[in-house]
């Protein structure tokens, strides 16, 4: 992947019509320990400030400035490496930054500073280790790959390391390949085709078509199968979720609340489901009836035009703030939407990369949801240390998600598109997909509980009592999402970002007023109170001032019981 670090990621529509976003971001996921655990505590232990953003002081003026320097020159090249138009300048600017940034760090004496400053330079040393490494020529910023797996479905032994790589290689490399008929398709075409056919049998074919991803995964399905071990040998290294835990602590979500409110949640879906079993291949049609209805109205000319005024009329005009695209089909480009600085002083700049060949209600969801990210970073006003943002958090891909929910809404749906789906099919576009990461989400949190459980079992209870999905016990069809074994705990993000986007949506609403259909002052009103703050404060600090008091699945509950 090309960009590294402070990009984000693609929503969830992508897979099968929900919000929420899909991808885990190499950059923070392949961090050591402990430079991961230190960012972690770094934000943990930023004070709850208020008032307005710190100017740059003193005693780190002149490092805080090379520190800026530094951050753009690599944005830049990051960019022209994702555009496909690295040079060997951009690469010696950066490197040039770079080393007067070490130099100026070497002059500060860090016994001087305190509060603020203190962890101003933390954050400095941090992206300095990770961010900013030096760029050897004739590399790019792609993270090493994954070990080639020599067995696929991979052999079940080994340590923990060496059989996460070996099944992640293979889960990798079967989703790319899997042979329909006549056909190779990949795990995300087959996902767009099952919401999209109208013949069950050739859905069924499709869904049955994913066997080899399942495989490589669960193997035989056997209690000796790659996935059972490997969760195994991270209880024993590891025991509870505390991965899943932090995670939503840090937005706000107490770790004793989380599976509770998960269920209330997948209830509440339940309750406003016809009481009849569906097979799971049916279940990405059951839910796509909004896009499959409005897709046409949204050709591949029509999808940045659609982007472009949305935006607009919301006050967030893309061209003053200076957000840039780069959504053309390319050989060799990263095939997964994505945002991210491509300049950062004197003034941010956020690009977006991704790749259309049609339009389509999906990847609009996607477009609006990577310009969410855009228009985010071009709010950020901070101090030039906490001038990134805490990218794959589950706030930041909650607000990216703010606007292009409204896609699922009748009102905004006859506004933009000049047609709409019922209420119930745009809540079930909505949160289909939303539904089904939480039950993965609860599904890794009682496995990590019970590592001798048969994963084919749990799968088949969560998702027959909650989403209605008849029991087939006899397919890991679980075994599909590559979170699973490269990020345990990762899947929860999803779960608890559906509560934040939820409550955060009801909250502007609330307190500014519906946008659904547009309005101007709305970016003037959001940009202070969520998304000026980069760095500078706690996530948790900055959820619970704007929801004026702590995270509750209320919101979502009401949205969700709609009618
Ligand atoms: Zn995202």
């Amino acid at each position: 992947m090309a960009a590294g670090p402070g990009r984000s990621c693609a929503p969830l529509s992508r897979l099968h019509g929900g919000g929420v976003f899909s991808c885990v971001l190499l950059g923070h996921r392949e961090l050591p320990g402990g430079l991961a655990a230190g960012l972690a505590a770094l934000l943990a232990c930023a004070p709850p400030a208020s008032g307005p953003a710190p100017t740059l002081t003193a005693p780190l003026a002149a490092v805080e400035s090379a520190f800026a320097l530094a951050r753009d020159a690599r944005d830049r090249y990051d960019v022209a490496v994702a555009s496909g138009r690295a040079n060997g300048d951009a690469a010696r600017r950066a490197n040039d930054r770079r080393s007067r940034l070490v130099e100026a760090l070497g002059h500060v004496d860090s016994s001087s500073l305190a509060g603020e400053d203190a962890r101003a330079l933390s954050v400095m040393r941090l992206a300095l280790a990770r961010d900013l490494t030096p760029i050897v020529a004739g590399a790019t910023s792609e993270p090493a790959t994954d070990a080639t797996p020599s067995r696929c479905p991979p052999d079940a032994s080994g340590e923990l390391d060496s059989l996460r790589a070996r099944i992640y290689a293979c889960y990798g490399r079967a989703q790319s390949h899997l042979p329909v008929g006549s056909d190779t398709l990949d795990r995300l075409t087959i996902f767009g085709l099952l919401g999209a056919t109208d013949d069950s049998a050739r859905r069924r074919q499709l869904f049955l078509a994913l066997r080899p991803v399942w495989q490589s995964m669960d193997g035989g399905g056997s209690a000796a199968s790659p996935y059972r071990r490997l969760i195994a040998l991270t209880t024993r290294a590891q025991p509870g979720d505390s991965s899943a835990s932090t995670q939503a602590q840090a937005a706000g979500v107490p770790p004793d609340s989380l599976e509770p409110w998960l269920l209330r949640v997948l209830a509440a879906w339940r309750d406003g489901t016809p009481d009849t079993l569906i097979e799971p291949w049916d279940w990405f049609y059951r839910n796509g009836r909004a896009s499959r209805t409005l897709s046409p109205y949204i050709s591949l000319a029509r999808l940045t035009a659609l982007d472009d005024s949305v935006f607009g009329s919301l006050g967030a005009g893309l061209r003053a703030l200076r957000v840039h695209f780069d959504l053309e089909p390319r050989e060799g480009k990263d095939p997964v939407a994505f945002t991210t600085f491509g300049a950062r002083s004197p003034v941010i700049e956020p690009w977006i990369f991704a790749t259309y060949r049609t339009g389509g209600l999906d990847n609009l969801n996607e477009l609006l949801h990577e310009t969410g990210h855009a228009v985010h970073l071009a709010a950020i006003r901070t101090r030039p240390a906490f001038r990134d943002w805490p990218d794959s958090d589950p706030f930041t891909e909650a607000v990216a998600d703010v606007v292009a929910l409204d896609v699922y809404e009748p009102a905004w749906q006859q506004r933009w598109l000049g047609d709409s789906v019922p209420l119930a099919d745009g809540l079930r576009g909505r949160y289909g997909g939303i539904v089904l990461d939480m039950a993965w989400a609860l599904f890794e949190r009682r496995m990590l509980r019970q590592p001798s459980a048969d994963p084919n079992q749990i799968w088949t209870e969560l998702t027959r009592d909650y989403l209605r999905i008849r029991p087939h016990p006899e397919l890991s069809w679980w075994a599909m999402r590559g979170q699973l074994v490269d990020a345990p705990g990762y899947m929860m993000n999803y779960a608890v970002g559906a509560l934040l986007i939820a409550a955060i949506r009801e909250r502007i609403v609330e307190q500014h007023g519906r946008f659904a259909t547009g309005d101007s002052t709305w970016y003037a009103w959001v940009a202070p109170r969520l998304y000026r703050f980069g760095l500078e404060r706690r996530t948790r600090d900055v959820v619970e001032e704007f929801l004026g008091g702590p995270v509750s699945p209320a919101a979502i509950l009401k949205d969700l019981g709609r009618r």
